[in-house]
């Protein structure tokens, strides 16, 4: 069951004219020397600060960046961000320098002009933040009127601006990027569209192996690519050569293979591969069949896998795609990534990108406009749709007419 929005205001439940309102986003952003090179983050976040500022509220925007040691390390400075914002929204963004200093925002917040907000200094670097500090979230609360989470990517972490400050505030909501984050997420645990198949790639078994679990009695059928296929290969008897394989979950695999057998799913592994001697040699070559042979790796999936993958993705109600199928960040490596995604953007169903990497593969394919939705959040997909505790949304949730 999704525990989703039951309990939870949003944006559109407020009177913002002329309020101090506190909204945490997800603005942790790739930058490099001083230059943002993926602002999916960013441009993801102004429909709900546009709402807010048409509606007359007084915004102090506040986000993590990166991992700060101190609050030496210039490098993850929100000025890059505060600066976009400006261009972006036409207003001016004035970055507070020190986040604990709520003398600061409140005299800021008494002479802002309209075509002004405020944006807090990296959270992380004021220690209380990744410790969910009261005396931190005290500071903040002290100065805010309503509290916002729009920061779905972060929302799975106990943090003080995510968790300690909203408890604190006695009005206190979600944003729109969250609001349609949940309801996607919710889409795949509630009434999937069938077919529903799951396609799983990326570096590690490991990770992945709790939301296999939870997918496992919800999906149709599984894809499984990329590294994490070797291990399911080796299961499974095929010779698989020097590709990443997880000696300590071959038995998961083989047991996996098993279990989906039983209840009558499709689970899908790759046929014929792109192999090369190793990472940096990108003298890539395509095998004939399943067999790799000993001095080589596998290093993305083979033209027949592709057009398997592919034929049953076209049949879809419904898909859920989570990690490339190979090393896409390589040429010689991305034909199978790039392809599925396209195989994916051409079908019919609801198609629903997991965040981080399989997001990073989607944008590069060239295909993302044509997802129904790519998730901003890596880990915070994944752990919803396991069934994780979300503190950032349980700390905003009405239970029993009381909030936590
Ligand atoms: P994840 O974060 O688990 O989604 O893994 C993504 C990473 O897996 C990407 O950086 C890919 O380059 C890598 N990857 C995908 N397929 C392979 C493969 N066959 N061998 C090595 N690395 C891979």
């Amino acid at each position: 069951m999704a525990h989703g929005l039951k309990g939870i205001k949003t944006v559109r439940d407020f009177e913002f004219t002329n309020k101090n309102v506190f909204l945490r986003l997800d603005l942790n952003v790739p930058i490099e020397k001083g230059v943002i090179t993926d602002e999916t983050r960013i441009t993801a976040s102004l429909p709900t600060i546009q709402y807010i500022l048409e509606r007359g509220g007084k915004l102090v925007l506040a986000s993590h960046l990166g991992r700060p040691k101190t609050a030496a390390d210039k490098q993850y400075s929100m000025e890059p961000v505060a600066k976009r914002l400006s261009d972006l929204l036409h207003a001016e963004v004035i970055l507070v320098e020190d986040p604990m200093s709520s003398s600061a925002v409140k005299h800021m917040l008494a002479t802002l002009k309209k075509n002004q907000l405020l944006i807090l200094e990296n959270v992380r670097f004021v220690e209380g933040e990744t410790k969910d500090s009261e005396e931190f979230a005290q500071k903040m609360a002290s100065y805010s009127d309503i509290y916002i989470n729009d920061a779905f990517g972060a929302s799975h972490r106990a943090h003080a601006t995510i968790h300690a400050l909203p408890r604190l505030v006695p009005q206190k909501g979600i944003g729109l990027l969250i609001e349609k984050e949940i309801n996607m997420l919710d889409s795949l645990l509630e009434t999937p569209k069938r077919p529903y198949i799951a396609v799983m790639g990326g570096a590690k078994v490991s990770d992945k192996i709790a939301v296999i679990e939870k997918l496992i009695d919800l999906v149709d059928g599984f894809v499984i690519g990329g590294a994490m296929a070797y291990t399911f290969l080796k299961a499974s008897g095929a010779a698989v050569g020097k590709s990443l394989v997880e000696q300590d979950k071959v038995r998961y695999a083989a047991e996996m293979i098993e279990r989906v057998a039983a209840r009558n799913k499709t689970l899908l592994l790759p046929v014929d591969h792109i192999v090369s001697t190793g990472m940096a040699d990108f003298n890539a070559r395509t095998t004939t069949g399943v067999t790799i042979e000993d001095k080589d790796m596998g290093l993305d999936i083979g033209p027949q896998t592709l057009r398997n993958f592919s034929n049953l993705i076209k049949e879809a109600g419904t898909v859920f795609w989570n990690g490339p199928m190979g090393v896409f960040e390589t040429k010689e490596f991305s034909k199978g990534t790039f392809g599925l995604a396209k195989a994916i953007a051409e079908s019919q169903a609801v198609k629903i990108v997991g965040g981080g990497d399989s997001a990073a593969a989607a944008e590069a394919s060239g295909f993302a406009s044509q997802m129904t939705h790519i998730s901003t959040g890596g880990g915070a997909s994944l752990e919803y749709l396991q069934g994780e505790k979300m503190p950032g949304l349980d700390a905003v949730r009405m239970k029993h007419g009381r909030y936590e």
